[in-house]
């Protein structure tokens, strides 16, 4: 059986229920489609019998695709709050409707092995996008974030121009049909893009703000779905949380440490967006060196210290002064790529773990704040930085204990991502499901 769209069905059977089908133009579909969270939790749907109806069927839809596994008639009672009459019916309504089926049976102490109901041939997709200064990479995810599909194209410069706009929109197409999905089934598109993004309004401060309309509006249309958008270190900190090593943190600071430094806060279970969705620019927090002027008008940015930027510069700066390096510059005249100095000083290259090393100490200084600031159980260095945990980790922790009170910072763990460079899509992928509440953070 084809992948259905099940969700929508969903949705648009509530929809008429409250005799307001979706129409109008795409936009408007899409403004309809953003309201619905909040259509579901309307006095209309709770105020009628069968509105209630409809929402308690969403809320097993939505447990089942959290736990990633079936669901049992006694544990529906228990997470929905309902009577075992009022679950059997929900159950046997939802299969007959085609959305269940029963995937097992469940073993208990008292020997009764209740049936275990699971989603009948459905599966949610989403289309991620991650759009960084230097590579765009396009991936088609499920709901465990599992890639299913995925492409990057490394000759690319992202740079605020209507050309540079319509290259990506080519390349999401292109990527789409090549991926043999099919459009009705994915649920939405998470984008992640480096630069200053208001989540909930989908602008993009840094990039593509010639337009009239925000980023998130102009993709939603074009694409005919509804499109998500965020920070691409605040989607990295979203997949951190979902499936890495912030799962069952509370509070954490994840660090995305590569060309740039960005940072995503975890506090009370949740990622920080701010009232703009501007929070967590430890890049743009006076913990660096007062003569150098950052981007953003100001001088002694941390960012302009710490980062691949930094590392290149740095690199460069010794070289002239004198230093040896396995790293040659090039004779084309190409620049020396920060990823090259990395890889020397993992191939022992005592330069280049010099500089790694005073990076991981400025960055452990400028943390051991923020964790005296936040109290945070964890602190999680992502990025291309993090594959040097054995040179970094050492700095790291000498920076914080430089500059944090001791009692935090004696519960405070340093831990290192291992989601790899796809954590950023997967991430940007999980705005969608994180949206409909598909999957649990
Ligand atoms: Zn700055």
């Amino acid at each position: 059986m084809a992948v259905c769209n099940f969700f929508y069905k969903l949705v648009v059977e509530i929809k008429k229920h409250a005799s307001r089908q979706l129409e109008g133009s795409s936009s408007q579909k899409l403004k309809q489609i953003l309201k619905m969270k909040a259509f579901f939790n309307s006095d209309f749907t709770k105020n009628t019998n069968e509105g209630r109806l409809m929402q308690q069927k969403l809320r097993i839809i939505q447990a089942i695709s959290q736990n990633g596994h079936g669901i049992t008639v006694p544990e529906i009672c228990e997470e929905l709050q309902i009577s075992a009459p009022t679950g059997i019916k929900l159950v046997n309504q939802l299969q007959e409707d085609g959305f269940l089926r029963i995937v097992g049976k469940k073993e208990t102490v008292n020997g009764r092995r209740p049936n275990i109901y699971g989603l009948n041939n459905v599966e949610f997709h989403a289309l991620s996008v991650e759009i960084l200064l230097k590579r765009i990479s396009v991936g088609i995810i499920d709901s465990n974030l599992n890639i299913l599909y995925y492409r990057q194209k490394t000759d690319f410069e992202l740079k605020n121009t209507p050309e540079c706009l319509a290259s990506i929109r080519a390349f999401i197409l292109e990527c789409l049909q090549n991926s043999g999905i099919t459009e009705d089934s994915v649920l939405g598109m998470g984008v992640g893009i480096t630069g200053q993004v208001n989540n909930a309004t989908g602008e993009s401060f840094t990039y593509f703000n010639f337009m009239d309309q925000p980023l998130g509006e102009y993709l939603s249309t074009i694409f005919d779905v509804p499109v998500f958008l965020n920070n691409d270190t605040r989607c990295f900190g979203l997949a951190e949380k979902i499936i890495g090593k912030a799962k069952d943190a509370n509070h954490a600071i994840v660090i995305n440490l590569s060309r740039g430094l960005g940072t995503s806060l975890i506090i009370d279970n949740k990622i920080v967006n701010g009232v703009m969705g501007f929070a967590g620019e430890l890049g743009h927090m006076q913990f660096g060196r007062k003569e150098k002027m950052c981007l953003c008008g100001k001088s002694g940015c941390l960012g302009n210290d710490v980062g691949g930027y930094a590392l290149e510069e740095s690199f460069i700066e010794k070289l002239s002064e004198g230093a040896g390096s396995l790293v040659k510059i090039p004779e084309d005249g190409k620049s020396i790529r920060y990823d090259e100095i990395l890889q020397a000083a993992m191939n022992g290259d005592n330069l280049s773990i010099k500089l790694v090393q005073d990076i991981g100490f400025k960055l452990g200084n400028a943390l051991g704040n923020i964790v005296s600031l936040l109290n945070p159980e964890l602190i999680i260095i992502g990025g291309k930085f993090s594959r040097l945990k054995e040179i970094l980790i050492g700095p790291v922790k000498t920076g914080l204990t430089s500059s944090a009170l001791i009692n935090p910072l004696n519960h405070c763990k340093v831990e290192f991502s291992e989601l790899g460079d796809l954590g950023g899509l997967k991430g940007a992928g999980a705005l969608v499901f994180d949206y409909f509440e598909l999957i649990r953070n």
